[in-house]
């Protein structure tokens, strides 16, 4: 048995867990460490402190497949559907760019369901509040170090943060990483980006008509959602939630502020799009640094393998792209990676 870690517990890496498990289920020990207190990286959906209101996506908002995806990933697309995570999405989305060919699904439960399904189903050790600050070679195995003191060894790791963080790793991957695969790390771009999400009591109901919104006309939000709307998720008795993105300059310009500092800038704007919003019980506001890739690894290769034994390899949407196909593609590359080496 070989005990391979994951770190992080999003997409990629609950899609890596889940595919490890189903092709080597008896010759590897799958666990997965994260740093967040809990599953789906820039796909987890957020909670107010009082659960009488909805949830809300600070991240991702829909999957969209293109024609070509939905057959050559048909089986995760049809997994989903049958297991309920995924549904058409049908809902009026404005300013939604829809291309012939491509089908659009929303998550009914959010979309930290689309990752907690496939970590369901890997039955990996899953541990939260995991910070792996560096990796050492020992021998055979990895030694990995945890920011809150300690190490554990692995047989093989894979690494699933975006590659700015990956370069950030004290230890060993520095050294192991050729002049060529640095340079293609360090050349990797992220788009930054604020989300805010608001909840409101039971009794508020949205008068318009849509579940969300492309914003093309103000320099600081670009979208927004009525996230249960979305979602087809209006219940009595919980309330709203609305998810706000601001467009990609405004992040930039305003990244390295605190979010607290930044909300109300957010909230202001957000007033003079929708003018007499009821106040919301709850706000929530979070910074992406790494939002969406604007330059991947060239010609997107789905991983970077730094040291084939012990096996570490790099994956993630960095290697391909940020959407939920790109991150398949990736847990793919690796399983072929992995299969081989161990
Ligand atoms: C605002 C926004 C909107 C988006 N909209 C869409 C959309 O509509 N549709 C779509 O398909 N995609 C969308 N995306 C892109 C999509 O969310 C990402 O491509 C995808 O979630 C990436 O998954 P991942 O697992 O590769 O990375 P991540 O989700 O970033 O997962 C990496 C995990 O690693 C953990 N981690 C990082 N460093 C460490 C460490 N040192 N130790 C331990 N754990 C660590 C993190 O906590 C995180 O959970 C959007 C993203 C954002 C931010």
């Amino acid at each position: 048995m070989s005990r391979v870690l994951i770190v992080g517990a999003g997409l990629t890496g609950s899609l890596c867990a889940c595919l490890l498990k189903r092709e080597m289920q008896s010759k590897v020990q799958i666990v997965v460490w994260d740093k967040a207190r809990g599953s789906g990286g820039r796909m987890s959906t957020s909670c107010p402190p009082d659960s009488s209101s909805h949830s809300a996506d600070l991240g991702a908002q829909y999957i969209t497949a293109t024609s070509s995806y939905a057959q050559s990933h048909h089986r995760f697309y049809s997994e989903l559907l049958s297991a309920g995570v995924l549904q058409p999405l049908d809902s009026l989305v404005e300013g939604l760019k829809h291309k012939d060919g491509n089908k659009d699904y929303m998550t009914p439960l959010g979309m930290g369901s689309v990752v907690k399904h496939f970590l369901s189903e890997s039955g990996a050790d899953l541990f939260f509040e995991r910070h792996v600050t560096g990796l050492y070679r020992r021998s055979a195995s990895w030694e990995v170090q945890r920011k809150a003191g300690g190490s554990e060894l692995f047989d093989a790791v894979v690494l699933t943060m975006p590659a700015p963080q990956i370069l950030q790793l004290q230890g060993d991957v520095g050294h192991m990483l050729s002049v060529h695969q640095k340079q293609q790390l360090e050349g990797v771009e992220y788009s930054s980006r604020f989300a805010v999400a608001l909840f409101f009591p039971p009794e508020v109901i949205f008068t318009f008509p849509w579940a969300a919104r492309y914003v093309t006309d103000n320099p600081c939000v670009r979208y927004i959602a009525a996230d249960s709307r979305k979602r087809k998720a209006d219940c009595p008795g919980r309330g709203p939630s609305l998810v706000v993105h601001t467009s990609v300059p405004f992040g930039l310009k305003h990244l390295d502020r605190d979010k607290e500092d930044v909300q109300p800038i957010i909230l202001q704007e957000l007033n003079k799009l929708l003018p007499g919003l009821p106040q919301p019980i709850s706000i929530k506001c979070q910074k992406w640094r790494y939002s969406q890739v604007l330059t991947s690894v060239p010609d997107c290769p789905g991983h970077m393998t730094v040291l084939h034994q012990p096996p570490l390899v790099c994956a993630g949407d960095s290697f391909v792209h940020s959407n939920f196909d790109g991150c398949v593609e990736s847990a793919l590359s690796v399983l072929s990676v992995l299969k081989a080496s161990l």
